[in-house]
């Protein structure tokens, strides 16, 4: 198992991406602190988790509030030892609409979830990682890195292109504790965060692109969070240990084309 004895932090592990990492990684045989605001939805991930014989604790926080996200990693730290993994992943859409109509408290709330939410989940685990070094994996998006042609989503991809600049900020200062910090790209992923978008007249900004039949040149299917559990599994162990201050795109080739 490649991560025997190490505790993993993941954020938004609720649902979706977090979700599928949180049980892959205890299946490799992290101890997992799976962080949300969710509960019930924790508790079920965590449940899961103990029953295929791994080890869970479930930490209920908002990660955009600074005494939360403390107190969580604090709990976790104290109940397992040690932090060695951090998936910074939970996010949200946020509100798409017309830069006139986009209110200000609006786009606080996207970055503060998206982009403060990050900034607190490191910093706050910090300390613990340069113990004995350690990584960190940040979800951004192809939103802000490589696609820009999602109008309205405005606040969203600016936090997703500002944690790409926070993983290249952060890597190079813990390098030399030999803490990891690596950014992960996802294209269209099958999961619930579409649900919970608002998304307000964007016909009247949207420029029409036309892409070739069937948007996702590599598999002709959005992914799964499966497929991007992998990619943080290995950016999570020893396999990538040489790997540090990098995006990685996870989309079937889909950015390519609307770049
Ligand atoms: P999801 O909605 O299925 O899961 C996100 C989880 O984060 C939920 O459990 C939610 O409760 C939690 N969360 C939201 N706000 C929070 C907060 N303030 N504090 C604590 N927890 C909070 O979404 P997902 O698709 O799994 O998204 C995970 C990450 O992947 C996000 O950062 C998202 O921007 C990114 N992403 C997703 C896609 C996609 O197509 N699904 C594509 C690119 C990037």
């Amino acid at each position: 198992m490649e991560l025997e004895g190490r505790v993993a932090l993941i954020t938004g592990a609720g649902e979706g991406i977090g979700r599928a990492a949180a049980l892959l990684l205890a299946k490799e045989g992290a101890r997992i602190g799976a962080l949300g605001r969710t509960r019930e939805d924790l508790e079920t991930v965590v449940g899961e988790i103990r029953a295929a014989g791994g080890e869970g604790a479930v930490l209920v926080a908002d990660v955009s509030i600074p005494d939360q996200m403390r107190a969580a990693v604090e709990k976790l730290a104290a109940e397992f030892g040690r932090i060695d993994v951090v998936f910074a992943n939970a996010g949200i859409n946020g509100v798409w609409a017309p830069l006139e109509e986009l209110e200000p408290e609006e786009w606080d709330r996207t970055l503060h979830v998206n982009l403060k939410g990050t900034f607190l989940t490191v910093k706050y685990a910090a300390p613990h990682l340069r113990k004995r070094g350690g990584s960190v994996i940040v979800t951004s998006s192809v939103n802000g890195t490589r696609v820009f042609s999602n109008t309205g989503a405005t606040a969203y991809s600016c936090s997703k292109a500002a944690q790409v600049a926070f993983t290249k900020m952060v890597a190079l200062e813990l390098a030399p504790a030999r803490v990891r910090v690596n950014v992960i790209c996802p294209g269209a992923i099958e999961t619930e965060i579409d649900e919970n978008t608002e998304k307000r007249d964007l016909e009247r900004v949207r420029t029409p692109v036309e892409f070739p039949e069937g948007h996702m040149p590599l598999e002709r299917r959005p992914g799964g969070p499966e497929q991007v559990a992998r990619l943080v599994l290995f950016l999570a162990s020893d396999a990538s240990s040489h790997i540090t201050g990098t995006e990685v795109w996870i989309d079937g080739g889909e950015s390519l084309l609307k770049g």
